[in-house]
């Protein structure tokens, strides 16, 4: 058979880049082809948080003993064991080798920067000088360094199937051939029926947008390309979600320490620092899947100035939601309820009044004692709820943060069937995917460290077999 490459990779961000780059080095020819004008897809846009342990950058800031054991079994714990064993113990083993590749290519990840981005005990979320482009620059420039070919604002629109194995791609009317294609197209983020069908729990109406808005090809193809020729689908309503007060369209990862948060019942349901792997998902499980804040004049005047809760893995994020001047303009536009006592406003907003007096009191007497004795939230300072007037702010997880439903893999990064089998010539990473996360995002940079840890197996995987079926065929002939 003709082939025009080794291998043809679907998408050029992270996962296809870091593809790419192992399949070149196996000795295949490659083509990326990526549908936007430029390379970098939504690891380019991103916090740049990379998941590892026994990482060099750990060891620098005295952390000589987080093993992949440890990794392997925190994420296991945390998804009751609902994850996939083999695929979890390849990113437990290889993620900190995938961020020593990274370093060698010229991604920074400062040892100050380390933070712990899951409920995990151990710092495991490297940070990226430049967050997201500081790692796909040094992936585009290496992919240059190499020659590798790439594609750019060409859309792929099919997967040619052949004799029950995928032979290569149509893109823009022409086709393509090679004994391997990577499909490494992303998430679905920004495509509303993929979402309703996919990820139903995550959709509040117009409140939903994904943080890869600016993504515009994050529509989920690979999917459904995939599907076209069997692929089977799993993780199905699973993903990260963010809280958000809906004001904007802007990045909130973090509730602010000065509020309390509080569900239909009027009671509270969590730390209000707790961790985005973590609040999101409470959020969702409360009636009618949302909370309010509540806040009173002297919290909204002295302590919403202080913004540093906002970005704890130095992504840059900078936002005014929770600010003084913007708390007053939604007032005026009715998003904020505002009343003179606590029973007024919980009537105002829907929610249980004896109950949400019953809470701020005990919350206060744990205020004047210096702590949080319920939730134990760590706030910097604790701001009872004492004086009207007194604010209530809705808030939901409408945020999209990741999508977790999608492609299948096994062991090789082979896609497969809906019968569990390998699709020949078809393999798969990144936020494709639908069986890394499970349930419950584990912590910042398991998504990235998915696309660049998984990409690397892809690359390797289908580099070696594009190889091998070639050095078949010219023996058969
Ligand atoms: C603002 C933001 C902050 C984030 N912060 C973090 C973080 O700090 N840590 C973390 O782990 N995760 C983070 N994430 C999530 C993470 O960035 C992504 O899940 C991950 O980078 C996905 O990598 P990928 O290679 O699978 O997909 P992408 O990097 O999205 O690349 C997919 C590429 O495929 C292209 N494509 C799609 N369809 C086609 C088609 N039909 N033909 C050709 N090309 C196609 C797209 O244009 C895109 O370039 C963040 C995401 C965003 C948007």
């Amino acid at each position: 058979m003709e082939w025009d490459y080794d291998v043809i990779i679907v998408g050029g961000g992270g996962a296809g880049l870091a593809a790419a780059l192992m399949a070149h080095k196996e000795g295949a020819s490659c083509m990326i082809i990526e549908a936007d004008g430029k390379l970098g897809g939504a690891t380019a846009q991103s916090g740049g948080v990379f998941y590892a342990c026994g990482t060099s950058v750990q060891r620098a800031a005295g952390i000589a003993n987080d093993t992949p054991d440890d990794l392997y079994d925190y994420l296991m714990t945390l998804n009751r064991w609902k994850l996939r064993p083999d695929i979890i113990r390849y990113y437990a083993d290889n993620c900190g080798a995938a961020l020593e590749w990274l370093i060698e290519l010229g991604s920074e990840f400062p040892k100050e920067w380390l933070v712990k981005s899951g409920v995990d005990t151990v710092p495991r979320g490297h940070s990226s000088q430049g967050a997201g482009s500081g790692i796909a620059d040094a992936l585009i420039n290496a992919a240059g360094a190499r020659g590798i070919d790439t594609a750019l604002g060409t859309r792929v629109e099919a997967l040619l199937f052949e004799d029950g194995r995928v032979v290569g791609v149509r893109a823009m009317g022409t086709e393509l051939r090679a004994p391997t294609v990577i499909v490494t197209t992303g998430g679905f983020g920004n495509n509303p029926e993929m979402l309703q069908r996919l990820y139903p729990s995550a959709c509040h109406g117009e409140w939903t947008w994904a943080v890869h808005k600016d993504v515009p090809f994050v529509l989920g193809d690979g999917i459904t390309l995939a599907e076209k020729i069997g692929a089977g689908v799993v993780g199905l309503d699973t993903g990260l979600v963010l809280a958000t007060s809906g004001f904007s369209k802007s990045l909130e990862a973090f509730l602010p320490p000065w509020i309390i948060a509080v569900n239909k019942e009027g009671r509270r349901f969590m730390s209000e620092l707790s961790p985005y792997s973590v609040c999101g998902y409470l959020l969702n499980e409360q009636t009618d899947r949302r909370a309010w804040a509540i806040f009173d004049e002297q919290a909204l005047v002295e302590a919403s100035a202080n913004t540093r809760y906002l970005d704890p893995y130095n992504a840059g994020i900078s936002i005014p939601t929770w600010e003084e001047p913007t708390l007053r303009e939604q007032v005026k536009k009715g998003r904020v309820k505002v009343a003179d006592s606590l029973v007024a406003l919980a009537a105002q907003v829907g929610i249980d009044g004896l109950a949400l007096e019953q809470t701020v009191a005990r919350y206060n007497t744990d205020c004047d004692a210096g702590g949080d004795f319920q939730f134990f939230k760590k706030a910097p300072a604790y701001f009872p709820i004492r004086k009207g007037p007194f604010y209530a702010v809705e808030i939901r997880a409408a945020i999209i943060g990741l999508t977790a439903a999608g492609l299948d893999i096994d062991r090789h990064a082979r896609v497969l069937d809906g019968h569990q089998r390998p699709i020949p010539g078809l393999y798969a990473a990144g936020e494709v995917l639908g069986c890394f996360h499970g349930e419950r995002y584990g912590g910042g940079g398991l998504s990235i460290g998915n696309a660049v840890v998984l990409g690397r197996l892809a690359g390797s995987e289908a580099g070696k077999a594009a190889l091998a079926a070639r050095k078949a065929e010219e023996v058969a002939a």
